[in-house]
């Protein structure tokens, strides 16, 4: 019997959550419900059939991306949404038995791609309240480090992390990549894209599965320094971006009224539903995304299913304890989901607050 490689016997598949055809509102992937600019929707109407028979060009939309985002386009590589960007940092970066730095709880993705490179995964926890954890990250560093991931905001936390930490970081480990998943980063406008070039070993990552709502034509960019967008493309297929993307690039960019409306009512929404589960009684941490990490402690199962069985599916977060990670929906789709997590908590009188 043939058999694939070592590393990759000892890993599961995964499975993003799968879906449950009574569920209408899906509040855990971290998607737009608002659905894409019409802008965007109206360019891929208007495609026609000779243009879907030719393979796309990504260099005009490698121009177009990196005069958004005020770089060069050989710092900049188009991905098929922003894993693929971690999947080629990974293939070009680790070695059998190097090490890749991730801070946990962290989205799930990067070890998966750093084990089909056989390299060992150093999970740094975050400190208390899922703060940035700088000096664990500094200690964490050895002659093996080959990829630091940063992740911010973070993913499944909201938290922020402080741009002096993240230049702390690459500044100690100047022989590592490092890459910022910016996936988030529409929703706060921190960012260290100005920094690309300058520092050599850093990498930004920014996706338009989110903000965008595009999750589904699967686009996203990775800024790094030209030399090494330069290796990078040496593995990189050379048409990994679709036609529907590309074409429908220019739109997304220049429709910022659309992202910045949609943005503004996430960000509304999201501090509204807080508000309203802090006054449950669930804590829930600051969060700077379209998501809400919240502890429901020993109710979290009950709310989980109870929010399913009426069409409305949340996030599981284990690695979280007692949490449940809320997408944000538009407020009409908020109301609905805290009417109904209300009345699952109503039916436990003798519950008390978990926090
Ligand atoms: N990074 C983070 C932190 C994410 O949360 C996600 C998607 N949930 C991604 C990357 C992947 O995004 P894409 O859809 O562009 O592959």
């Amino acid at each position: 019997m043939i058999k694939v490689r070592e590393c990759i016997r000892g890993m599961r598949e995964y499975h993003s959550p799968l879906t449950n055809a009574k569920v209408d509102l899906r509040l855990d992937l971290n998607e737009s419900t608002t659905g894409c600019s019409p802008r965007v929707l109206a360019k891929i109407r208007s495609l026609d059939s000779k243009l879907l028979a030719l393979y796309p060009r990504r260099e005009a939309g490698e121009k177009l991306i990196a005069d958004f985002l005020g770089l060069e386009p050989a710092e900049t590589f188009l991905t098929n949404g922003a894993d693929e960007g971690i999947d080629i940092l990974c293939r070009a970066y680790l070695d059998a038995r190097d090490e890749m730095i991730i801070v946990v709880p962290a989205f799930a993705m990067y070890e998966i791609f750093a084990q089909a490179s056989a390299a060992k995964t150093v999970r740094v926890p975050a400190m208390p309240d899922y703060n940035f954890p700088v000096e664990g990250i500094l200690q964490a560093i050895t002659p093996r480090t080959r990829l630091i991931v940063i992740t911010n905001p973070n993913n499944p936390t909201g938290i922020l992390a402080a741009r002096t930490d993240i230049l702390r970081v690459l500044q100690a480990a100047p022989d590592a990549a490092v890459l910022l998943d910016e996936a988030y980063f529409d929703f706060c406008g921190e960012t260290l894209v100005d920094q690309v070039g300058r520092i050599p070993n850093l990498f930004v990552t920014r996706t338009f599965s989110k903000a965008y709502g595009l999750a589904g034509v699967r686009l996203g960019v990775l800024a790094g320094h030209a030399e090494q967008i330069g290796l990078l493309r040496r593995i990189a297929p050379p048409f990994n971006i679709n036609v529907f993307a590309l074409e429908c690039l220019a739109e997304a960019l220049d429709d910022r009224e659309f992202v910045k409306a949609y943005v503004n009512q996430v960000r509304r929404t999201r501090e509204w539903l807080r508000g309203e589960l802090e006054k449950m009684g669930f804590k829930c941490w600051p969060s700077e995304t379209n998501f809400l990490l919240a502890y429901f402690g020993e109710l979290r199962l009950q709310i989980l299913q109870g929010m399913e069985a009426q069409g409305i599916a949340l996030r599981d977060r284990p690695d979280c304890e007692g949490c449940l990670r809320i997408s944000i929906g538009t407020q009409q789709e908020m109301e609905r989901a805290l009417a109904v997590l209300k009345e699952i908590v109503a039916q436990k009188p003798a519950w008390q607050a978990v926090r």
